[in-house]
């Protein structure tokens, strides 16, 4: 039997419901504040992502479905299936010249991403996103905003308790002296460190901040390493950006904590980065990360314009909502004639009901047994009925039938 690959999942039945409440929730929140959809492609020429998303990062390095179409006479070019949507989102704004447009320019997403990971609860090969990106403020109010969606979205799903984390990485300038002092600072230990940090001592010294390895993290807990962690770097500038945000969320009654070693995976991050957990989710605690990144859209060939946004695993927040009640038919017509069925369902499907019969013409007492088991109602449609012009309601949570005398009646 042919399976579905490893780390994908069909979605369908009870599940999809919960889904498409998600869904329904995200859209009202991100419309309600000026956020418009967009739709890119899934996938997109590799060198997007490897410029975009960084190729020191693990995404670039071990985890894109990346290959090539045709021969060498043919279309050769490397395309990737995305493993992330803002490097996509990105370079739509700049291939439509939406940076013309007055600021702000808003978006929100929702779709699949692919990540060649190793799957487990709460990381899947395929899995879905939903997110936001904002262009053109270079204001602390959008880092606000941006922080302010994510944080209202969860509450409309019935998460109001999570947990904001928030760091600021400074400018690239700020950056670079932090890169700097902390590799100073692993130097003397750079034996000790795992297998992947020692790559990223090279390459992205910051993400070794990130590292989960039980070792590495004693490490960053050694006295003069830790100093230099928690030495404040960041220049004036950069330093009343983040403390102008903070006002924002303190007076939006945003709980928040400061974590230093949050530096989040991405090259293109700058000043603020978030990250929204729930300790429900175990090991992988992150729902949302995000953060500002006002270099991007300049290293992708546009013009100079500030951004902030995040990105939201939309499987892991599935496990922490309430599962909503699959939506019960409301009537499902129990009938020996089926052309009336049918004409009847019809009427009722115009005015917005929920409206199933049995096709197979089967016995009296085997479609209200079906009935019970997958409607609020039976719609008794039988001789008498007919002949005399009313339909009969039964109940089937009380067992009550009542004879209904209209149509109208029926819809109110
Ligand atoms: P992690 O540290 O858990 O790998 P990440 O830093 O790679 O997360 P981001 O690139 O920031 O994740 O993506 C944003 C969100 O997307 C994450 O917080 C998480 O909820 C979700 N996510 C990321 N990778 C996966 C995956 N493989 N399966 C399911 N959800 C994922
Ligand atoms: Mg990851």
């Amino acid at each position: 039997m042919i399976k579905a690959q490893r780390g994908t999942k069909d979605i369908f039945g009870d599940e999809i419901y919960t889904w498409q409440w998600i869904l329904d929730n995200a859209k009202k929140v991100f419309q309600n504040a000026c956020f418009s959809e967009i739709k890119t492609p899934i996938f997109e020429a590799t060198e997007l992502f490897a410029r975009g998303v960084g190729d020191s990062t693990d995404i670039v390095n071990k985890e894109m479905y990346t290959f090539s179409v045709g021969g060498a006479d043919k279309d050769s070019s490397s395309i990737t299936l995305r493993p992330e949507n803002t490097a996509g989102v990105v370079r739509a704004f700049i291939e439509h010249n939406i940076f013309r447009q007055s600021p702000p320019q808003k978006f929100w997403y929702f779709g699949p991403m692919f990540r060649y990971e190793r799957p487990q609860a709460g990381r899947q090969r395929q899995f879905h996103q939903i997110g936001v990106e904002m262009f053109g403020i270079k204001e602390p109010t959008a880092d606000a905003e941006v922080i302010l969606a994510a944080v209202n979205f969860l509450k409309s799903v019935g998460l109001g308790d999570l947990e904001v984390e928030l760091n600021t990485l400074g400018c690239p300038k700020c950056k670079n002296d932090y890169r700097n002092s902390i590799k100073e600072a692993l130097k003397p230990h750079l034996n000790e460190l795992c297998d992947d940090c020692k790559m990223r001592y090279e390459k992205n010294p910051l993400r070794i901040l990130d590292c989960k390895n039980e070792n590495c993290q004693k490490i960053f807990e050694l006295p003069e390493i830790k100093e230099i962690i928690y030495k404040d770097y960041v220049c004036e500038e950069c330093s009343n950006h983040f403390s102008e945000l903070l006002g924002y969320l303190d007076s939006l009654n945003i709980k928040y904590s400061r974590n230093k070693l949050l530096v989040r995976g991405l090259d293109y991050y700058n000043r603020t980065v978030f990250e929204i957990k729930s300790s429900a989710l175990g090991s992988q605690s992150a729902v949302c990360g995000g953060g500002r990144y006002d270099g991007l859209v300049e290293m992708l060939g546009g013009q100079a314009t500030p951004a902030v946004g995040f990105a939201m695993g939309v499987e892991r927040l599935y496990t922490l909502v309430d599962k909503i009640n699959p939506k019960k038919i409301d009537y499902y017509i129990v009938s020996t004639d089926i052309n009336e069925t049918m004409k009847l369902a019809q009427k009722l499907r115009d005015n917005n009901l929920v409206v199933d019969f049995d096709m197979q013409k089967r016995k009296f007492s085997k479609q209200l047994e079906k009935a019970s088991k997958v409607a609020k109602y039976a719609l008794i449609l039988g001789e008498d009925e007919i002949k005399e012009g009313f339909y009969s309601v039964k109940n089937l949570e009380t067992g009550e039938q009542v004879k209904v005398n209209s149509f109208n009646e029926l819809i109110k």
